[in-house]
């Protein structure tokens, strides 16, 4: 091994130890069929200082890299993938603020502070129907004299809503009943976004009794619905236009988004290959009289599928590191994180569909890892942008000079 795989190798170990994985494992079964919420794996990674991976050491914390925790995510998600979805939202929070903090910004290092005083941070950015995501929002922020704001809205799929603390929300700043869209002619105007936390305990915060979806279970990424909930302004983060508008807080989501949830997938792929490489050896063909692990059929189809999976962990580790070490792709930048997502989620659904053709039969029997694997693999579908709302932006970056 290389040092610096040694030294991932250690990171691995003190922070996900192969005993822990394990345990990890066998409840990611219990949760899914029970579609609760994955407690006991949150007291184990919090014990295990998992929640403050990113805060850096002058805050506390160990002040890992993004490539770092994306190694370690890749870690846990292949052994227990919706813990390792959902806990990548409050890991994105912090991992957010510490690239802020590296790009001369420390405006949010509060969050470091809330992170080692044990507040759990979720991203409630994804709303019903707005594929403009980061660049747009349906819900409404109404400016309060104060210099904070009220939010009315539905933020969908929020993972982690048992257990959070702070969310992470954006909403379309609105002009309130007298028709002042703020305190002043230079508060904020109709057409600007406002990023900011708010509380769990705000009034008028809503959790979903409803989350029973085909993958990723123990997330419980239930809808939360906002009713004049005050973000106050201490908590306001950003006040950028509506649209395309180069931000340093929306890059740094942007970057931490689609890294993170690449690893996720990463490792649920490469676990689907483990499992796939089991079948293989474990099954017995009566024709060869051989076990399935020497049908050259067989060694090919797996074999093709580990070829495919290959660029997808060399993406993400290429990338997070230009990210640690603050290279300017420019317009760039975009293609690559999207592109390792998408790559990485398209990986994880075809080894999952591999490995079932591996291990025959006994894979898609429900108490087999490997079809709880197929079906959180189908959530990498979902995650923005899809591949249809991605397209443009690589064919722009050909075509249209
Ligand atoms: C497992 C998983 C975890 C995710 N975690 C997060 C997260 O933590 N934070 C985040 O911001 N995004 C999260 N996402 C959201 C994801 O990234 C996408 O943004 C989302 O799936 C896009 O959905 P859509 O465009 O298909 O939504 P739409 O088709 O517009 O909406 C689909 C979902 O929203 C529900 N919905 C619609 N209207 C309402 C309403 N008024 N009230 C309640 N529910 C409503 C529907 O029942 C349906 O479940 C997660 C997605 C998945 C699959």
């Amino acid at each position: 091994m290389t040092d610096r795989e040694t030294q991932l190798h250690e990171l691995g170990e003190t922070y996900l130890p192969a005993e822990v994985l394990e345990r990890f494992r066998e409840r990611a079964d219990i949760f899914d069929r029970e579609n609760r919420f994955f407690d006991e794996d949150l007291a184990e990674l919090k014990a295990l200082g998992y929640l403050e991976l990113f805060v850096p050491e002058s805050h506390g914390g160990p002040g890992l890299s993004l490539f770092e925790v994306s190694r370690l995510q890749q870690r846990l998600a292949s052994a227990a993938p919706a813990t390792a979805l959902a806990i990548n939202m409050h890991l994105m929070c912090t991992g957010v603020v510490k690239a802020m903090n590296d790009r001369g910004d420390d405006s949010l290092n509060w969050v470091f502070d809330e992170v080692m005083a044990g507040e759990i941070f979720a991203f409630g950015i994804s709303e019903p129907s707005n594929d403009w995501v980061l660049q747009g929002s349906n819900t409404e922020a109404v400016p309060t004299a104060d210099g904070g704001f009220e939010l009315t809205g539905v933020k969908i799929f929020t993972s982690l809503s048992p257990v959070w603390t702070r969310l992470i929300v954006h909403g379309a700043i609105t002009a309130d009943d007298d028709g002042i869209a703020g305190p002043d002619a230079d508060e904020p105007a109709e057409g600007e976004l406002v990023y900011g936390f708010i509380d769990r305990d705000a009034a008028g915060i809503t959790v979903s009794d409803e989350w029973d979806v085909l993958g990723m279970r123990a997330s419980q990424s239930r809808a939360t619905v906002l009713d004049g909930v005050v973000m106050r302004p201490e908590r306001v983060s950003r006040i950028i236009p509506a649209g395309k508008h180069p931000d340093l807080l929306t890059f740094a989501i942007t970057s931490n988004f689609q890294l993170l949830i690449a690893a996720v997938y990463a490792g649920v792929a490469a676990r689907a290959l483990e499992l796939g490489a089991a079948g293989l050896h474990r099954r017995k063909s009566a024709k060869s009289g051989t076990s399935f692990a020497e049908v050259p059929e067989a060694r090919t189809r797996l074999a093709d599928a580990h070829l495919d999976f290959m660029p997808v962990t060399a993406m993400i580790d290429a990338y997070s590191r230009d990210f640690d070490e603050l290279v300017d792709h420019g317009a760039g930048w975009p293609l690559r994180l999207v592109g390792a997502r998408i790559k990485a989620a398209e990986a994880a659904r075809r080894n999952a569909e591999t490995a079932l053709m591996c291990t025959s039969g006994g894979g898609f029997g429900n108490r087999h890892e490997l079809s709880r694997l197929y079906r959180d693999a189908a959530a990498g579908l979902f995650h923005p942008p899809s591949a249809d709302a991605a397209r443009p932006m690589y064919a722009a970056a050909l075509l249209d000079g």
